[in-house]
């Protein structure tokens, strides 16, 4: 039995980063997977999106004092220094989000560099942990022994490249509250009064949305299953299974004077066409010069302004990003990111009941709590 002071499980972000802190210590990772931060390879479009200008608790779901304290001592700065520090330079794109330049792998190069002495059992997947006096932990490829044990294993989000349920089944073994678990970050499915979205598939267009009692304003992409892209992605954070409401033409005002156009409806517009026309077939109006449009009519055309609906569901697991809901965050020292139900076990990462939008707030949370955690 391989026997260590602190075994971290999970080679991904949060994992990695805290390794590296601790290298000097008897220190090993067990990883299921054959790689380390399948994850990170694959975000941002390959570039991976690794913090924003903008954190701040306001852009997470969770328990705000807690994000707070976490994200004040290292923020996106003491981050950015950090890689600074260690050759990664990354980029700003699309006006706040820190990318890597040129690859992913940039990232995850300067994560391993630090974790160079330090043994990682690959394709180790951890089944279970017990405490007797220290903790045995039972993987598929044998059993393990430390004194403290790290969970960062992420959430359920990908499946395919690894994410398993894991952190959320040792958390309740030890007596934690796990709040309810969702896909987040993902695409909207729709109910057949939408199907007519599904035509458009391919197209992109800047709308705003409220939910709940958020406002979203960003791109929406009409997939081929549904509706996604950054807009709809953020507003499944905050979805709760009712009716959301899209604006189709924020920078369009529908009032008198765009009710005297001599235009027809799909040219005053300036949407694309493909949309305009199925739109209107939606709503059962038929393109033509706009004065000509009744008041029955103008207040139907009005409806794109505040196009309300019920999603059917999401894309699910496969699809999203991350985890919504997690373990509560009420149970777990701040201070150190240790279990306050048992001494030596320790929470990092998506695992926890935090969630950030769209735009590197969820890595950046990761590298957070690994630079919270004191062992
Ligand atoms: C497609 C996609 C794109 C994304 N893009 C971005 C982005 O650009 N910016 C952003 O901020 N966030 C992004 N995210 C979210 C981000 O990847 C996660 O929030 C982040 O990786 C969480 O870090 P973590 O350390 O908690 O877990 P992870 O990085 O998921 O690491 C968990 C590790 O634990 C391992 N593991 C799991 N179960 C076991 C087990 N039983 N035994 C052993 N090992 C196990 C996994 O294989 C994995 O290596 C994206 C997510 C996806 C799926």
């Amino acid at each position: 039995m391989v026997k260590k002071e602190i075994i971290i499980i999970g080679a991904g972000a949060s994992g990695l980063m805290a390794a590296g802190r601790y290298k000097n210590r008897d220190i090993a990772l067990l990883e299921a997977n054959a790689k380390p931060a399948q994850k990170i390879m694959i975000s941002g479009g390959g570039k991976c999106n690794i913090t924003n200008k903008k954190i701040s608790p306001d852009h997470y779901l969770g328990e705000q004092g807690f994000i707070k304290q976490v994200l004040q001592e290292y923020g996106q700065h003491a981050l950015l220094a950090d890689f600074k520090k260690q050759g990664l330079d990354p980029v700003l794109r699309k006006e706040n989000q820190y990318f890597c330049k040129n690859s992913a792998s940039e990232l995850v190069s300067v994560l391993m560099r630090a974790c160079k002495d330090i043994p990682i059992f690959y394709n180790h997947k951890v089944h279970a942990i017990e405490k007797k006096k220290d903790f045995i932990i039972t993987t598929d490829k044998g059993v393990f022994e430390a004194q403290k044990v790290v969970v960062a294993t992420g959430g359920l989000s990908y499946p395919k490249i690894g994410a398993s349920d894991i952190a959320f089944k040792i958390a309740e073994y030890f007596g934690h509250t796990i709040h309810r678990l969702n896909p987040a970050l993902v695409g909207f499915t729709l109910q057949k009064e939408q199907f007519w979205m599904k035509e458009l598939s391919g197209i992109s267009l800047p709308v705003k949305i409220q939910i709940e009692s958020k406002k979203i304003q960003d791109d929406l992409l009409f997939a081929h299953r549904g509706i996604s892209g950054p807009a709809i992605l953020n507003s499944s954070l905050y979805w709760k299974r009712g009716e959301i409401e899209i604006d189709f033409a924020p920078n369009t005002v529908l009032n008198e004077t765009f009710f005297c156009h001599k235009k027809q409806i799909s040219t005053a517009l300036k949407l694309p066409k493909r949309f305009t026309k199925a739109f209107l077939d939606a709503i059962g109006l038929v393109d033509q010069p706009l004065f000509k449009l009744d008041t029955t009519e103008q207040k139907k055309l009005q409806r794109l302004k505040s196009y309300r609906f019920a999603p059917a569901g999401n894309f699910g697991y496969t699809k999203a990003e991350v985890t919504s809901g997690g373990i509560a965050t009420d149970e777990i020292d701040v201070d150190t990111m240790m279990s306050q139900k048992c001494k030596g076990l320790y929470f990092l990462g998506e695992c926890l009941d935090v969630t950030g939008e769209l735009g590197g707030y969820n890595f950046q949370w990761a590298f957070s709590t690994a630079q919270r955690l004191t062992v």
